[in-house]
């Protein structure tokens, strides 16, 4: 075979990493964390690709073509690999290449999650709507910890429409929406009946078997909720029946409940589940950092920071509780190359060092609080927020 004809053969044989559609769950994770590379090795690589932070699409994409640029370079450069090793993962990270490029841009995403073996065909991009520190790695398995320390930060959210005999299940995670199982349950059929008693005894029936199907429903609920630990209900479906069904709840999946929808159960599509579930997502978000903002006003000065220098301090002694932050706020800090202080000012604060390395604020912010175990809420149009310098934090001492 000719060097050309091997090329193309490879070309053919390279797979592209498939986008992942659905939600994260328990067990896509299981998946990822026990993974093993039998003939080769794996590749995980976190991609920067925000277009909010890097100002549009375009520039995201040199971004992370930037950042793959300079994990081949290092991969050429790796001393314990044989070559085809290397050369197998040269390819995967032109596959993550591939697919970041094609992905930056995209609604919600500010970062993916690649995991990528090609000797054993696999590819998996997971897009997630935090930024990250670009990371890789190469080992017999993925690092899926950087991945492990974001999913906290969103709240999951299950979407259950019932009327009497169907019922939808969805799960909301982090932007995506899937539809899971789905609980129909046989009523038996109207039939007229010649004489009042037999009416009754229609009646009676129906009721019995639409809460049997209620009593499906919520046992499919609550196996769901020991899989997925969803952190918020939606019910929906005909008005008239939802108090009942609610009664069929699990006490502690009726806490959960924190919208209920009047809707079409058969004939609502799931972009529509969707849009509606993220406008009680924003609703849930802003009560929280309403919250978080209510404790700062409590705790004052001494538990708490109020714009980006006093956040920095904050971050930089590991105090952050929670933070709030202006997704739009565009700042340029600079971050000390030798205490990695992240300030407004010219010189470290803490050491006196000058030649700060520029840095975004709020992707700064944001992935100091990640690695430090915070709580991270993004407070959109927010006056408060914005009169303090659209930054703050409840601190932890
Ligand atoms: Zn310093």
């Amino acid at each position: 075979m000719t060097a050309r004809a091997q090329a193309t053969g490879t070309e053919q044989m390279t797979r592209a990493i498939e986008l992942y559609p659905g939600v994260v769950s328990s067990a896509l994770m299981e998946q990822l964390r026990s993974y093993r590379s039998e003939h080769g090795r794996a590749l995980s690589v976190y991609v920067d690709i925000d277009s909010q932070r890097w100002g549009n699409a375009e520039a995201a994409r040199i971004a992370a073509k930037n950042t793959l640029l300079e994990v081949r370079r290092q991969i050429e450069q790796l001393a314990d690999l044989t070559g085809p090793q290397r050369q197998q993962l040269l390819i995967d990270v032109e596959r993550a290449h591939a697919v970041a490029e094609a992905t930056a841009g995209r609604r919600r995403t500010r970062s993916l999650a690649i995991f990528a073996d090609y000797s054993n065909r696999y590819g998996l991009a997971i897009p997630l709507p935090w930024p990250v520190r670009p990371r890789w790695f190469v080992g017999n398995g993925f690092a899926t910890w950087p991945l492990e320390q974001l999913l906290h930060l969103s709240e999951k959210y299950c979407i259950c429409l019932t009327d009497k005999d169907d019922a939808r299940i969805f799960v909301f995670y982090m932007g995506a929406i899937e539809e899971r199982t789905d609980v129909t349950d046989e009523i038996p059929g109207r039939i007229r009946y010649p004489d009042p008693f037999s009416e009754l005894e229609y009646m009676r029936k129906h009721v019995e078997y639409f809460h049997k199907h209620f009593d499906h429903t919520a046992q499919a609920l609550f196996e769901l909720y020991q899989q997925e630990k969803f952190d918020h209900l939606i019910i929906g479906g005909l008005h008239e029946v939802l108090p009942q069904f609610e009664q069929h709840l699990h006490s502690y999946l009726r806490d959960k409940v924190i919208a209920r929808w009047d809707v079409p159960v058969q004939s609502i599509t799931p972009t529509e589940v969707l849009e509606r579930t993220e406008v009680e997502e924003r609703r849930i978000e802003e009560a929280h950092c309403e919250r978080i903002w209510r404790q700062i006003e409590e705790r004052g000065p001494g538990r708490s920071a109020r714009g980006p220098e006093e956040v920095f301090r904050a971050l930089w002694q590991h105090r952050v509780h929670a933070l709030l932050v202006d997704p739009e706020l565009k700042l340029t800090a600079g971050k000390c190359p030798s205490c990695l202080r992240t300030t407004l000012a010219d010189r470290c604060p803490e050491c006196g060092a000058g030649q700060l390395q520029e840095v975004d604020a709020v992707t700064e912010a944001v992935t100091l609080a990640i690695d430090t175990g915070s709580t991270v809420k993004y407070w959109e149009r927010s006056a408060t927020l914005a009169a303090v310098g659209h930054m703050a934090s409840l601190n932890r001492f």
